[in-house]
């Protein structure tokens, strides 16, 4: 089986490591790539939202499935062009994408299937924003829309700035804040029967102790030893069957990775987001895990044969680290010289995200530039690890977080009890 990755990021290396690693996968395309992915099969420049122009490649290169890693191009369409040219895709629709694409639309589906998540009002306008906020009380939690890159939601306890979000992206969900820690789960789905992966947490905020603006992801760890072992169980039942058999009902079924950004609250486990596939960076630690082939997961539920297959996982534990460049949250400085990356060993390892190579030099080229990922026999044997490795890395002005799976380590971590 040949198979092409979509995306360019550090998901996107980690995507095409595991494919790689299983047997029945025999050539790994990305496109475009990065670095990393470069090193496990050819690169092919093209624009990744460019839906006609995945499908093009897919078949010039005789591809058999297609894996598409980022949210744009799924709300952009290109599964629903690689599936019209006759090639199985691992990505759902863009109808179906919208789950992540829309807040509201994401809102709409979990009221109609009845699926536990912040109480939301959609606000178009300043004095209805403002009427939500008051609804709500503080802390106040206001969302953009569209698409944002983890950048559109802001969570504060200051009503002004609540408000100035709200009128600076026009239209919004105003909602309840859920307290109690996050968990996201992430199911492989054929649209109607589901595999769990491992439960991970990832980490948001730029700055230790969750201070600072949100990023896209700084790190991550999985599995999750203070998550009760039934709530995987409970989750699919209350949370993800429901959502599935709505958008099958609504004519948009849902086929790729689902992922459940979940917040367990005093009232049991409450959706905080949808989004319509794997996350980056806890992709790369729950990867880091599975001891089942990949390639043969997401082509059974590309085929629509997910009945039955399920996923297999090593024992242990994996942290995943972000290195990100001088003035990331913000704009990042690009071209700077990435020094020890050879240097890391085993079982720790690199995956590319921002880099680039330029004159036989390996220079940051985007704003997460690349993370370092260990596995290890317990939690603190793996975070441990990970900073002995990624301290060999170097990077002007680059920076990551010191305290990714620090809570955990120290058992500081607690889920409410609920009626279940
Ligand atoms: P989202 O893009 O919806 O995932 O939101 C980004 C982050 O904002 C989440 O991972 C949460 O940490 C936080 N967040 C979003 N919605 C809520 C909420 N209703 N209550 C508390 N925190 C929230």
């Amino acid at each position: 089986m040949k198979v092409l990755v979509v995306g360019s990021g550090g998901r996107e290396h980690a995507l095409c490591r595991a494919l790689a690693a299983d047997p029945s996968v025999t050539e790994v395309l990305s496109a475009p790539g990065n670095p990393g992915t470069g090193q496990l099969g050819t690169r092919i420049a093209l624009d990744p939202c460019d839906g006609t122009a995945v499908a093009a490649a897919a078949q010039r290169y005789g591809v058999d499935l297609v894996v598409i890693g980022p949210e744009a191009p799924l709300v952009a369409g290109v599964a629903d062009a690689v599936r019209a040219a006759g090639i199985a895709c691992f990505g759902p629709s863009a109808a179906a994408a919208r789950i992540e694409g829309s807040k509201a639309f994401a809102k709409d589906v979990m009221t109609a299937a009845g699926v536990p998540t912040a109480r939301a009002r959609i606000c178009t306008s300043g004095s209805e924003a403002a009427a939500a906020l008051d609804e709500f009380g503080s802390p106040y939690v206001v969302k953009a829309d569209g698409l944002a890159a983890g950048k559109g939601v802001v969570v504060t306890t200051d009503r002004a700035e609540a408000l100035r979000h709200a009128q600076h992206c026009g239209r919004v969900v105003v909602e309840e804040f859920l307290d109690g820690p996050e968990a996201s789960l992430f199911v492989v789905t054929d649209g109607r029967d589901v595999v769990p992966l491992l439960p991970a947490q990832d980490f948001k905020r730029v700055g230790d102790g969750d201070t600072g603006p949100n990023t896209g992801g700084m790190g991550a760890y999985a599995p999750l030893d203070w998550v009760p072992p039934d709530v995987v169980e409970d989750v699919v039942e209350r949370i993800v069957t429901p959502t599935l058999s709505e958008l099958r009902a609504r004519t948009t079924p849902f086929l790729g990775l689902l992922y459940v950004g979940l917040a367990f609250t005093s009232r049991g486990p409450k959706v905080v987001e949808f989004n319509a596939r794997f996350g980056d960076p806890e992709t790369q630690a729950i990867l880091t895990l599975l001891a089942s082939p990949l390639g043969e997961l997401l082509a059974a539920a590309a085929g629509g044969g997910l009945s039955g297959v399920r996923a297999v996982w090593r024992s242990g534990a994996a942290v995943t680290v972000v290195l990100a460049a001088a003035g990331y949250p913000g704009t990042p400085r690009l071209g700077d010289r990435i020094d020890g990356v050879d240097a890391v060993t085993a079982p720790a390892y690199v995956l590319h995200a921002g880099t680039e190579w330029s004159d036989g030099v390996l220079r940051s080229a985007g704003g997460r530039v690349l993370a370092v990922t260990a596995a290890g026999p317990t939690l603190a044997d793996a975070r441990r690890t990970v900073y002995t490795e990624m301290s060999k890395i170097s990077l002007p002005g680059g920076h990551y977080r010191q305290d990714i799976a620090l809570r955990a380590v120290r058992g500081e971590i607690r889920v409410p009890e609920y009626a279940r």
